[in-house]
């Protein structure tokens, strides 16, 4: 922790690069942790930045010991940062929630900076103590870096907790990294498996970042619709071969209802703008929808297509990622979008291919007709 109280219980913070003279005043007197009162002890090492921690272990239930480097330093930048321009607080306790943000701006905004692992309950229950007690919650990935994979970027089931969508970014994902004094912002994130992401990345030194933060759109196209056709041969084949195979519950429902995955319509599983909502590739869900319901009904509502896709995430065949950050946009609006799109391209009118060969050239004629304007709707 950065922030101690003294024995008259005046708060004593070394967020701002304390001085020998500071240094050499906390160490001569007695310090305690403003949470569970117990004494606390300086270590200004030559390693760590300064900061304090507990004399003796014991739980305590606002500070865990063990606060990285990373985590003490991306604090105190952070801390920094804001204070230029706004009131912040370091480490200022919620009694009503018995909860402790790393920063709370202006009263209003409880930032955190997380860099280690937290389970996705504790991440849930932190983010609604903050909305319950009106404030806004605004977490900063501080973690390992994000990998990339080729043009794609992995980001796990926790870092899928960070997301948060913005009508000009999509779904967005910000990091800090500390020892760079970088943000890192991925925007328009378009998932082409559960946790493989084409992202436009953007580096932002702290010192040229306002708070609050505001971010430039980064223009062109990442993203084109045979990559796109590419990415989903590859993933079915992947699911066939390497996988579960015929026991996968998308696969074995293709061929139980007469269908061969390689061969299905060119709209059966295309990127639509929201997608990231369903952990499931798109042709899984969109297979669903299609088999469950459009094959009969063409015309049918946003709500019944939402009740086919309900059912499936019920049975276990779908799966919805956690986005505890924001509620727009929600399963009906993608499939508002699916549905107008499968409309507006008349989708019911073609028969299925015979042979790849065939299935090649409709993807080929597919692109050429649709590819704007499926893209256009995709990013941002
Ligand atoms: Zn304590």
């Amino acid at each position: 922790m950065l922030v101690a109280v003294d024995q008259y219980g005046q708060a004593v913070s070394l967020a701002n690069r304390p001085n020998e003279q500071l240094i050499h005043e906390v160490r001569s007197s007695r310090h305690f942790c403003p949470s569970c009162r117990q004494p606390v002890i300086l270590k200004a090492g030559a390693i760590k930045i300064p900061h304090f921690a507990h004399a003796s272990s014991h739980a305590c239930e606002a500070f865990s010991e063990g606060e990285s480097e990373r985590h003490l330093k991306g604090k105190a930048d952070m801390h920094n940062w804001i204070r230029r321009t706004h009131e912040v607080e370091m480490e200022a306790y919620l009694p009503e929630i018995s909860q402790r943000p790393d920063l709370l701006v202006d009263g209003k905004v409880a930032m955190e900076y997380q860099c280690s692992h937290m389970s996705v309950d504790l991440f849930v229950n932190r983010t609604e103590g903050y909305k319950q007690n009106g404030l806004f919650p605004f977490w900063i990935y501080g973690g390992p870096p994000i990998k990339k994979r080729a043009q794609l970027y992995h980001f796990s089931v926790f870092h899928r907790l960070f997301f948060q969508y913005s009508p000009l970014f999509g779904f967005w994902f910000l990091s800090y990294c500390p020892d760079r004094e970088l943000f890192i912002l991925y925007s328009q994130l378009i998932p082409v498996q559960s946790s493989l992401y084409f992202a436009s990345v953007q580096m932002i030194p702290l010192h040229s970042l306002p708070y609050p933060p505001s971010f430039a759109k980064t223009s062109g196209s990442f993203l084109t619709l045979s990559d796109w056709f590419r990415q989903k041969q590859h993933w079915l084949q992947k699911q066939l071969y390497f996988r579960q195979g015929l026991y996968h519950p998308f696969l074995s429902t293709v061929y139980k209802t007469g269908h061969n995955p390689f061969l299905l319509p060119p709209w059966v599983g295309v990127p639509i703008r929201f997608m990231a909502l369903i952990k499931n590739h798109p042709v899984e869900w969109q297979f669903y929808l299609w088999n469950d319901l459009l094959v009969h009904k063409p015309k049918a509502e946003s709500k019944e297509a939402a009740a086919v896709l309900q059912e499936r995430v019920r049975k276990g065949d779908l799966q919805l990622n956690m986005f505890p950050l924001f509620s727009f946009p929600t399963l009906l609006d993608l499939i508002e979008e699916y549905l107008l799109l499968f409309q507006s391209i008349g989708a019911m009118n073609e028969k299925e291919s015979k042979t790849t060969l065939e299935q090649m050239e409709k993807e080929r004629r597919f692109t050429e007709d649709f590819e704007e304007l499926i893209m256009t709707r995709l990013i941002f």
